[in-house]
């Protein structure tokens, strides 16, 4: 395959699929629920609807010239056509541990017979342990990477966005890629190795296009505004299992009180059940989004791409591991009111 149809082939996985998250039907479909949520809300507010604010919202010229939005559309480019390559290669499979758990359970306990259960009984069980092993494998992944200082280092890129539009979810640096790639692969194997041999067969997950249903449901709702700054909570006992666009920005907030919290994908669970949900106000609390540490430049594709090696490097020095563990990154261990507040 020549060089261009190569990164064509690229770009039209990613927007063109409709099991991406990237994809230009998730992206409408997002829009179209953030819209139509902010017209309610100021309808409620206000009793009227002025479409100009609500436009702003998602087009202001503020937002998308703003060099942090340009360095998130340039590393949306690196990452579809470099790093998901880098990845592919370099990551552990969860089909790779399926087998390696049905061997062993086999090995361990004998070979099973087939479930009696309906197909349909059993796809729904394999959906279901699936989904909850990848939001597992998420949260543990983030919460490893907020808590210990060289794993921020491979994280700090995501966080020094000061603006969040759809494209910030690409702003992830290669190392952070590759750690998560191979935890949700181990989480999401060793969970469905476990329920294939339970139900001695191999059902499969309930899919759009290769995606979890259950993910993908996510992907044409909340996935796309949870970068954005249209602030649409949830709340009470919604807010308690789901992770609702205004979840995700308490996450990218400055203010020492949302640190390390809200670590989830799709779900808030988690969160609630480790003590690190913060529950968002009805109303925007006016959040300034990036990191505190000041970089070099925090957007340019040198500190974003290649400063992130240089830290990891000096961080595993054992000297320069000493004096960071005395002076911890800005969000990997900063106090935390967290633990209290879900
Ligand atoms: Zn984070
Ligand atoms: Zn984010």
């Amino acid at each position: 395959m020549d060089l261009s149809a190569y990164l064509a082939a690229k770009l039209q996985a990613q927007l063109l699929a409709p099991g991406s998250h990237f994809s230009v039907y998730a992206l409408a479909a997002g829009f179209l629920l953030g819209f139509s949520y902010l017209a309610w809300s100021r309808k409620r507010r206000r009793g009227h609807v002025g479409l100009k604010p609500l436009a702003r919202a998602f087009l202001s010229r503020r937002l998308l010239t703003h060099r942090s939005t340009r360095a998130d559309i340039l590393y949306f480019f690196v990452n579809v056509f470099v790093t998901v390559f880098l990845i592919g290669w370099a990551c552990l499979t969860s089909v790779e541990v399926v087998d390696a758990v049905q061997d062993a359970l086999t090995g361990a306990f004998g070979a099973r017979t087939a479930t009696a259960a309906p197909e349909w009984a059993a796809r729904g069980l394999v959906t279901l342990v699936v989904f909850l092993a990848m939001e597992f494998g998420y949260w543990l992944d983030h919460y490893l990477k907020h808590r210990i200082p060289v794993l921020w280092e491979t994280h700090k890129t995501h966080h020094t966005a000061e603006r969040l539009t759809p494209f910030t979810v690409w702003r992830v640096h290669p190392l952070d890629s590759l750690l998560f790639s191979n935890i949700v692969a181990l989480s999401v194997g060793l969970a469905l190795g476990a329920t294939r041999y339970a139900l001695g067969g191999t059902p499969e997950s309930f899919s759009v296009a290769g995606t979890n249903i259950l993910v993908a449901a996510f992907f044409y709702t909340f996935a796309n505004l949870q970068h954005s700054e249209v602030w649409l909570p949830l709340r009470g006992l919604p807010g308690r299992l789901l992770m609702s666009p205004a979840h995700h920005q308490l996450h990218h907030s400055i203010n020492p009180a949302h640190y390390n919290s809200n670590l989830g994908n799709c779900l808030a669970l988690f969160d609630w059940l480790f003590g690190t949900l913060i529950l968002p106000e009805r109303e925007s609390p006016r959040l300034t989004f990036g990191v505190l540490e000041k970089e070099a430049d925090p957007h340019a594709l040198t500190e974003l791409f290649l400063a992130p090696f240089g830290n990891v490097v000096r961080a595993l020095a054992p000297a320069r591991g000493a004096r960071q563990a005395a002076t911890p990154p800005m969000n990997s261990a900063a106090p935390s009111s967290v633990e209290t507040s879900a």
